[in-house]
């Protein structure tokens, strides 16, 4: 056979654990025909074989080390064959070793190829099963399902801090010295009755108040804003309920309440509802990239349409009601919820995946432990031989720093196989649960909600005309685009590609 110009150059590694030597088909000598095979049907240059045969005595990975020293080395190969995943990555380690290298890996039997250029959704995929996508579930899971809601309970601030506070960590506010004044002076001027909302932003301008570095002069809306915070009084309102706070309040019920009645004598409901237009800032003209604001018709109707702020543009006289956007946001969202035979699918292909690793781990585990416990007798048994004067001191010392020191190591190990022995099956189905929450999760918000939610998900909005345009954001861009509803999922005994 003619070999091309430029084959490729290639290593081929394969691995059997002890209790894949029980199984069929899991041989080393099976492996390595099938790489063979393959690196012949693309006429690829095999430079290297590894192999690592792992015995319940022995569970070292010599050749896999071998194997990166090379690669790491070479300056003509860059490519792995291997069957599958599990036989390269038996744990987290494995995969940042191999992943910190600019590697192609071909999983042959699960007909995938990771390559430094690979699709986030493959390389996605890919961290699912050697559990890296453990990360952006946690915090999803935290952040989606309890974390704000939780938080408000207790008392923190859910969001960015208040205008005059500011944060000490992640959760404490604390009165902000600098900026604290001009609030109470706000709530002070606003609460007596006598003074609009227009003429109080222009007082408190002319006294030096600044609302946002990148703006002269605060808008009166946010002037509004501030004022109709029950934060100020000591409480969190998150999603139309009010906890208590954790923070120190900068006014008192009475002088908040004060002011809320001022409100209804100046009595201005359209400010109220425009702050709460639920696409407001969120969504980018396609012409000219400005954002679109709402504006409210027909004292009822809610329509979107670009500002042209940056001069004339085509669509600025374009109106659209908030319904036509809202219908292709559910649109979009919808087509992250995953089908109960999606959910059964990718659980299970979790769970195969991991099962030999989990085994494996506890193995070493219970091994390790038994290893220790040993070498924690022989140290005591020593100690009692020296004051028997069955041996001198400085035999003593010696093995007794040496067996010491070999603790150490096994302490370290066990750690580390107890970190790497992650829940994957746990993980992958409280993920799913989450993407199968978000369209019921929408229906039932409120608009703050709304953008809360539509912000973990989705990005990038503009609209051209009345079309929504948009992208998912990671991971949920897998789970709308790379899992067609209708598209029948591939067996998992198969050789076929099993996230295609
Ligand atoms: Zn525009």
């Amino acid at each position: 056979m003619n070999m091309p110009e430029r084959s490729v150059k290639v290593v081929i590694y394969s691995r059997v654990s002890s209790k894949d030597q029980e199984k069929e088909g899991f041989s080393i000598p099976a492996q390595i025909e099938l790489l063979r095979n393959y690196a012949q049907r693309h006429n690829m240059i095999i430079l290297k074989e590894y192999e690592d045969v792992e015995t319940a005595k022995c569970a070292g990975r010599t050749h896999f080390n071998e194997m990166v020293k090379f690669l790491k080395n070479s300056k003509e190969c860059h490519t792995i064959l291997v069957e599958k995943t599990d036989r390269l990555y038996r744990n987290l380690v494995d995969f940042v070793t191999i992943d910190n290298l600019p590697l192609d890996i071909h999983f042959v039997k699960e007909n995938c190829i990771v390559s430094p250029n690979s699709h986030s959704s493959e390389k996605f995929m890919h961290l699912i099963k050697v559990g890296m996508a453990r990360q952006y579930i946690q915090n999803l899971s935290e952040e989606v399902k309890k974390g704000l809601t939780q938080k408000a309970k207790e008392g923190y601030v859910t969001g960015k801090q208040p205008y005059g506070y500011r944060k000490l960590d992640k959760r404490i506010c604390v009165i902000d010295e600098t900026t604290s004044g001009y609030v109470k002076r706000a709530f002070e001027l606003y609460s007596q009755g006598n003074i609009s909302l227009r003429a109080l932003t222009e007082k408190l301008y002319e006294e030096g108040f600044i609302y946002k570095q990148t703006q002269a002069k605060a808008h009166k809306t946010q002037i509004e804003h501030i004022l109709k915070n029950p934060f100020y009084y000591g409480v969190i309102s998150y999603m139309g309920k009010i906890y208590e706070g954790k923070h120190e309040p900068l006014i008192t019920k009475e002088l908040f309440d004060l002011t809320q009645h001022a409100f209804r004598k100046d009595n201005k409901p359209k400010h109220m509802i425009a702050k709460n237009f639920l696409f407001a800032g969120m969504i980018k003209c396609s012409k000219c990239g400005c954002n679109l604001s709402g504006e409210i018709k027909k004292g009822k109707y809610i329509y979107y349409s670009c500002t042209g702020g940056k001069g004339e543009c085509e669509q600025k006289h374009i109106y659209i009601k908030e319904e036509i956007i809202e219908k292709q946001i559910i649109e979009a969202i919808s087509k992250i919820s995953i089908t109960s035979e999606h959910k059964d699918w990718i659980s299970s292909v979790l769970a195969e995946s991991f099962k030999d690793e989990q085994k494996y781990a506890k193995e070493r585990i219970n091994s390790l432990n038994a290893q220790k416990q040993k070498l924690r007798e022989r140290i005591d048994a020593l100690y009692i031989d020296k004051l028997d004067n069955k041996i001198s001191e400085e035999f003593w010392l010696e093995r007794h720093n040496k067996w010491t020191q070999d603790l150490l190591k096994i302490q370290n190990n066990i750690t580390a196989y107890e970190k790497a022995n992650i829940n994957f099956i746990e993980i992958g189905a409280k993920f799913l649960k989450i993407c199968n929450e978000v369209v019921d999760l929408y229906k039932i918000a409120d608009n703050n909600e709304k953008r809360e939610l539509l912000n973990y998900v989705l990005q990038n909005f503009s609209m051209d005309g009345e079309n929504l345009s948009y992208e998912y954001k990671k991971p949920f861009d897998i789970f709308a685009k790379g899992l067609n509803r209708n598209k029948k999922l591939p067996r998992l005994d198969s050789n076929q590609q099993p996230f295609g």
